[in-house]
């Protein structure tokens, strides 16, 4: 996939205006010779919904040194439209520019005639937007390799894909989990995604049937950070519309049917220094080298707030039940499906480049960008104070009793989102990481949705936002 770290200046001026209108003409014309005449520019909100305004192809030059408007006020909509306010940003005023990240276009096989690309936030007068959240995850990136590091992320892509009867979910198959039914229930479609996804440009990794009625999943090879990042929206939008060509909706709400196991977004994320991975070949438990353990440290103490970040949803907390494979305890443990943190060691022969921690709690209600520049902020605050790691976990925590997970030092992660937005709140490392205006913002919307919901039970929850994202 092509790098997406290095496009966005930081102050938009006139040479580099200039730069970014004559770099777009030959990307206009490689539209062009491909059939696309319109272009989706987009971004990803609070609540992890992609707002989008679209040009005609023959507007792609001025806006790839202008950009398009859109307002601030988008930073504070909830899940259902209505709109809250915080204490930077919100209210009718003001005007930004949607500023089109060219070296990620990609033609849209799901959509002939379109293609796609997404955006960095900027002021009318060419600076950054402080809550452009893909700005930010590009910011955590360069902190990283200001100190030397790299960092590979991939997001897995877990739906449930059927119909809507009348506000009931019906499963677009009948085959058991992992079964080869629905593969064969689903034969044509599995197969045009998964091409659709290729001609794209993406490596789709595995396709397979999940766990849930209609839950299907796709993993996707890793990238750089926000590629990675961009590359899980493309893979999300390409699923929308090709499960719509056949007559069907994709859900990747957190829990598509309560009571039942829900949609993840599990985060794969390694850290490495002079192109060596930090979490294989060092001296400490199954390979991790002393900064590894660091990293995974800062992750691991700063996980109940990640959680308002990757689990932002109140559907978020339906899904995050004991034993349902969610992860839903703060602990770690290798190729542990019950732990927050799942160590994925790879095998012999392959660890140096495998070896990667899986954030197991996250799920696709989040704003991916928000969940990689909160990863690296928390990784990096873990390095820097020489975080210890504990104990490992090995089987489910679920079966250990009060006594047990308090000897081990092991407790449940937010339970609520209102226990997660509270953790979020006063961690210090998200929010001099985010800034203020993006940290209040972000947590004004989630108090907005824990009060829309407040009366509403898990099936009402599950109804209003499940078709969402
Ligand atoms: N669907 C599960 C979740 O909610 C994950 C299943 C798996 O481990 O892949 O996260
Ligand atoms: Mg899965």
């Amino acid at each position: 996939m092509p790098g997406t770290e290095s496009t966005a200046a930081v102050i938009l001026g006139a040479q580099q205006r200039a730069e970014r209108v004559s770099q777009a003409g030959p990307v206009a014309r490689r539209l062009t010779a491909a059939g696309v005449t319109m272009v989706a520019l987009f971004w990803v909100d609070n609540t992890g919904v992609a707002r989008v305004k679209t040009i005609p192809l023959g507007r792609l030059e001025r806006a790839a040194g202008w950009g398009v408007g859109m307002s601030p006020v988008f930073d504070v909509f909830l899940i259902n439209d209505d709109i809250t306010t915080s204490k930077h940003i919100g209210g009718p005023g003001g005007d930004l520019r949607l500023v089109p990240d060219l070296e990620r276009m990609a033609i849209l096989d799901g959509q002939p005639g379109w293609a796609w690309v997404p955006v960095d936030r900027y002021t009318q007068d060419g600076r950054v937007y402080v809550s452009c959240q893909r700005s930010f995850a590009r910011r955590m990136v360069d902190e990283a390799r200001a100190q030397g590091l790299e960092l590979r992320a991939s997001f897995e892509i877990e739906w449930a894909l059927g119909t809507d009867d009348n506000g009931r979910f019906v499963p677009a198959c009948t085959g058991p989990a992992y079964g080869m039914t629905r593969v064969i229930e689903l034969s044509d479609y599995s197969r045009e995604l998964v091409e659709a996804l290729e001609r794209e440009g993406v490596v789709v990794e595995q396709f397979h049937p999940e766990y849930a009625a209609g839950q299907l999943e796709i993993s996707v090879a890793t990238a750089d950070p926000v590629g990675a990042a961009d590359d899980s929206m493309l893979v999300r939008q390409t699923i929308q519309a090709v499960s719509m060509r056949h007559g069907f909706q994709a859900s990747f709400s957190p829990s598509v049917v309560p009571g039942t196991v829900g949609n993840g977004g599990h985060v794969h994320i390694s850290v490495w220094r002079d192109g060596r991975n930090l979490l294989a070949g060092g001296p400490g438990r199954h390979g991790l080298t002393p900064d590894g353990e660091a990293f995974i440290g800062g992750l691991l103490a700063e996980l109940p707030a990640l959680c308002a970040v990757g689990a932002p949803s109140v559907a978020s907390y339906l899904r995050l039940v004991p034993s349902h494979w969610a992860g839903v305890y703060q602990c770690w443990g290798r190729e542990n499906r019950e732990a927050a943190l799942r160590l994925v060691t790879g095998s012999s022969g392959e660890q140096d480049s495998r070896s990667n921690i899986e954030i197991k709690c996250f799920d696709l209600a989040a704003n991916p960008y928000l969940v990689i520049g909160s990863l690296i902020a928390a990784g990096l605050a873990g390095i820097r104070d020489g975080a210890e790691l504990p104990a490992e976990i090995e089987g489910d925590p679920a079966g250990l009793d009060d006594d047990e997970l308090a000897a081990r030092g092991i407790g449940r992660l937010p339970q609520s989102l209102p226990d997660a937005a509270d953790c979020l709140e006063r961690s210090t490392i998200l929010r001099q990481a985010m800034g203020d205006p993006m940290f209040e913002a972000f947590l004004a919307v989630r108090r907005g949705e824990v009060a829309l919901f407040a009366d509403a039970d898990p099936d009402d929850i599950a109804a209003q936002t499940r078709w969402r994202w």
